[in-house]
C-alpha cells in the first residue's frame, strides 16, 4: 500500500484524524470543511501538543523504533540498522552487488542533510556508480517514520519523485534514528511545521508503506544520535524539526556565517548537537558560540528550551572537566561577581578595569571589549522595571 495525497490512503488518513477527534487523540484539532482539512484552530497550542507527542517518543524511542519495524517489516520491506556511514555503505555494496545496481538517481543530493551528512556523492563516486535520471534504483530521504502504522512519511524532495515509488523495482530511503512519531495522527501537523523553507502545506507529503511489486530497503543510522538520547538534558533536542527557522535569526550565524561550522550542520541547534555528534574535542567551542538572546526560541514552532540545553552543556562541560584551567579560573571569577551585587554596582571605571584585566592580551588584540553603561546595575534594573 502507498498513497498520495487525495487518494484512497488519505482519506484513510482523514478518517483516521476523525476518529481521533472523537477520542481527544492526536491532533484533533482539524476543521474539515467538505472533506478536506483546511487549518487547525489553534496553531499554537497544537504545536505545543505536537512537542509533548514527540518527546514521548524520544523517551521511548527503543520502543518506538522496535515498533515502527515490526509494523513496517514485510517481504518485499528489509529495515538496515547503521550505527556509521560504514555501515550504510557496507550494506549498499551488498545491495549494489546482488541488484546489479549500476545507476542511482538521487534527488536534491545538495539539499538533503542526510546525504550531506553521509557523504553519499563520494562513495557513489568511488564505486562508479553513475547518477542519472533514469537510474536503476531511487534513493529517498525518509522525513519520518510513522511507528503506529510502520510507515514512512516523504516531502516531496523532488518533481516526479514519487510517481516512481512503485514503477521502479528497487528503493532505498534513508532516515536516522531520532526521525519518528508515535502517532501518524500528527503527520499533517507535522508537514506544516517543517516545511517553513518551502512554503508549508505547498509540499507535497506521500505515506509509504509497501508496494509489492518493489523491493525496498530502508536505512535506519546513529551516527552518534545515541550519545546525545544518552543525555537527559539534551535529549530534547533531537525533536529539532529541522525547519530552519531559528537559523534565520541567530546573530551568531548571521555574523560568522556558516563556514567556521565545517559541518552540514550548523546554527542554533549545532550549537548542542555537534560536540555530540562530532567530537567533543574538535567541537566544544562552539557550545560557547551563543549569546543566549533568546531569538531562536522565540521562532522555534516546538518552542525548544535551546538557551537551557545550552547553558546544561556549558555546565556538562564544566564538571567534566573538559574546560581548561584558565577558562575555569575566568567562569569562577564571573560566577563570584555576577553574584555579588556590590561589585555589580561598581562605578563604570573599577568595571572597565576589572574587565581589562580578566581578558587576556590576546582576546584584546583582535577584539574591543565591551563598554559600560554609567548606570550602575540596580539603576538599570530600576528602568528596565519602570518600562514594563
Ligand atoms: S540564543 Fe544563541 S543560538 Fe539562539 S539565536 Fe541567540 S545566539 Fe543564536
Ligand atoms: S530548533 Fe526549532 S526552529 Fe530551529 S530548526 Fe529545530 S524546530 Fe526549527
Amino acid at each position: 500500500m502507498y498513497g498520495l495525497m487525495n487518494n484512497e490512503y488519505y482519506t484513510n488518513f482523514l478518517e483516521i484524524s476523525e476518529k481521533a477527534i472523537k477520542k481527544n487523540e492526536g491532533p484533533g484539532l482539524f476543521k474539515t470543511s467538505q472533506g478536506k482539512p483546511s487549518q487547525f484552530l489553534d496553531m499554537e497550542e497544537t504545536a505545543g501538543r505536537f512537542r509533548t507527542m514527540l518527546q514521548r517518543t524520544i523517551e521511548n524511542l527503543d520502543e518506538e523504533l522496535a515498533r515502527f519495524e515490526k509494523n513496517f517489516s514485510n517481504k518485499n520491506n528489509a529495515v538496515f540498522w547503521a550505527s556509521d556511514y560504514q555501515d550504510v555503505f557496507a550494506s549498499l555494496k551488498k545491495i549494489f552487488k546482488s541488484q546489479k545496481v549500476r545507476s542511482v538517481r538521487l534527488p536534491n543530493v545538495n539539499a538533503s542533510t542526510i546525504f550531506r551528512e553521509l557523504g553519499i556523492k563520494y562513495f557513489l563516486r568511488e564505486e562508479k556508480i553513475e547518477l542519472r535520471e533514469d537510474g536503476d534504483v531511487q534513493f529517498f530521504v525518509a522525513d519520518m517514520m510513522l511507528a503506529d502504522i510502520g510507515a514512512l512519511l516523504l516531502l516531496n524532495q523532488s518533481n516526479n519523485s514519487f510517481s516512481r515509488l512503485t514503477n521502479d523495482k528497487t528503493n532505498i530511503f534513508f532516515t536516522t534514528i531520532d526521525r519518528i512519531m508515535c502517532n501518524s495522527n500528527w503527520a499533517e501537523v507535522y508537514q506544516q511545521l517543517a516545511t517553513y523553507r518551502s512554503g508549508g502545506n505547498q509540499q507535497e507529503m506521500v505515506f509509504f508503506k509497501s508496494a509489492s511489486n518493489c523491493n525496498n530497503y530502508l536505512f535506519i543510522i546513529d551516527n552518534q544520535r545515541t550519545q546525545l538520547l544518552n543525555n537527559k538534558e539534551l535529549r530534547q533536542s533531537l525533536t529539532c524539526l529541522q525547519c530552519g527557522r531559528c537559523q534565520d535569526v541567530c546573530p551568531v550565524l548571521q555574523t560568522i556565517g556558516e563556514e567556521p561550522y565545517n559541518n552540514v550542520f550548523t546554527g542554533p541547534i549545532a550549537h548542542i548537537t555537534l560536540p555530540y555528534l562530532e567530537s567533543m574535542e574538535s567541537y566544544k567551542h562552539i557550545i560557547y558560540a551563543c549569546l543566549l538572546c533568546g531569538r531562536c526560541e522565540e521562532v522555534c514552532p516546538i518552542s525548544l528550551p535551546i538557551r537551557d540545553m545550552i547553558v546544561d552543556s556549558r555546565h556538562i562541560l564544566f564538571v567534566n572537566g573538559e574546560v581548561e584551567k584558565k577558562e575555569r579560573h575566568l567562569l569562577a571569577t564571573q560566577r563570584k561577581v555576577l553574584l555579588s551585587r556590590s561589585k555589580m554596582n561598581a562605578s563604570k571605571f573599577v568595571k572597565n578595569v576589572m574587565m581589562g584585566k580578566y581578558f587576556t592580551s590576546e582576546f584584546k588584540k583582535t577584539r574591543r571589549l565591551p563598554a559600560f553603561n554609567t548606570d550602575t546595575f540596580n539603576k538599570m534594573y530600576q528602568k528596565f522595571k519602570n518600562s514594563q
